[in-house]
């Protein structure tokens, strides 16, 4: 954390053994702290292992084809309505009544492990092909820009996760797309945004898709000798070199979380949340910003970091973040 104590070379011996006592005092903190968060995390592990049901209220239609819970609105899309398993309502009631418990039960286990949570209901919609693929699962975050106190805001009007039922099936991957339904609220680069839904895909959901690459090993630059990672766009095809973004980005992700422990992400969130500023932001947040935060919550720079992996990144401050928000607004307004 950027407030974080550090000794003072100056000081004089009797402050010294003070503050050595205070540190020691604060290591044994630390250990019951890490001690506490892995109770949680195995909890969790657990938790998400027996499939606790969490007591949830439903409410269906009479036609089953849409049901209501607290966060989520469920429906069927017309083109399984052919389908054998989903053509009576009562078979509809029961497979959306049991796709619900399990998704209430993921969304709490969700927001355990980043301590925050979407402000809108989630739709999911069950399908059996998306963009004419029965392998392509998506969560989309539909935004608004408005003008309010002087400036440009994003908010967030809706998010909507589509799935052919064969990517509903594996768990795994609801866990993925349920992560960017909480994470796609703060404009993320997509590598990063990428990194942190297979964290949460493999480390807590077990899922078996992506493997942990060697950061340096395994690096591979774009043509202008940047880390291939940094300015990819989406990841609507599955070729090599997307798998490897997927993993490489998660091991990234990872190997922050293992140098700064269990709370360095939920810290990460709350610093954003706290600022607000990628609502104001005038596109997606860029590595430079996002390092910003992350070394915030880290205590330490992490540009080097980020250099050293051939990202194209600059320490900023946060003035020069306000600056380009400002210089954001007044194109906005003279255009
Ligand atoms: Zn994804």
């Amino acid at each position: 954390m950027k407030n974080r104590n550090q000794l003072n070379n100056c000081l004089a011996p009797i402050v010294i053994s003070l503050l050595i006592f205070i540190f020691v005092g604060c290591a044994a903190l630390e250990e019951a702290q890490q001690r506490k968060q892995e109770r949680t995390r195995q909890q969790q592990q657990e938790r998400y292992v027996t499939f606790e049901r969490p007591t949830t209220e439903i409410q269906m239609a009479e036609d089953g084809l849409m049901l209501e819970s607290e966060h989520y609105t469920f429906t069927f899309a017309e083109d399984l309505l052919t389908h054998p398993d989903y053509d009576e309502p009562e078979e509809r009631q029961n497979v959306g009544r049991g796709a619900l418990l399990f998704m209430e039960s993921l969304y709490s286990y969700v927001h355990d492990i980043f301590g925050f949570e979407p402000e809108h209901q989630l739709i999911v919609n069950l399908r059996q092909t998306h963009h004419g693929s029965q392998h392509l699962a998506t969560t989309s975050t539909r935004t608004q820009t408005v003008y309010r106190n002087g400036g440009w805001l994003k908010i967030v009007q809706g998010i909507e996760m589509d799935f052919p039922v064969t990517m509903f099936n594996q768990r795994d991957v609801r866990a993925h797309e349920l992560t960017h339904a909480f994470t796609n609220i703060y404009l993320l680069p997509t590598w990063f945004t990428e990194g942190i839904a297979v964290l949460v895909q493999v480390e807590y959901a077990r899922g078996k898709s992506f493997r942990r690459l060697d950061l340096h090993e395994d690096l591979k630059t774009d043509l202008d000798g940047r880390n291939a990672v940094q300015y990819w766009e989406g990841h609507l095809s599955r070729d090599q070199l997307t798998e490897w973004r997927y993993s490489y980005s998660y091991s990234i992700v990872a190997e922050l979380k293992k140098r700064f422990g269990e709370g360095f992400y939920p810290t990460v969130f709350r610093l954003m949340e706290a600022d607000q500023l990628h609502q104001r932001l005038p596109g997606e947040m860029t590595t430079s910003f996002l390092a910003y935060y992350l070394s915030q919550a880290a205590g330490e720079d992490l540009v080097p970091f980020f250099e050293e992996l051939q990202f194209d990144v600059r320490r900023i401050t946060k003035e020069q973040i306000m600056a380009a928000i400002m210089e954001a607004n007044q194109d906005q307004l003279g255009r």
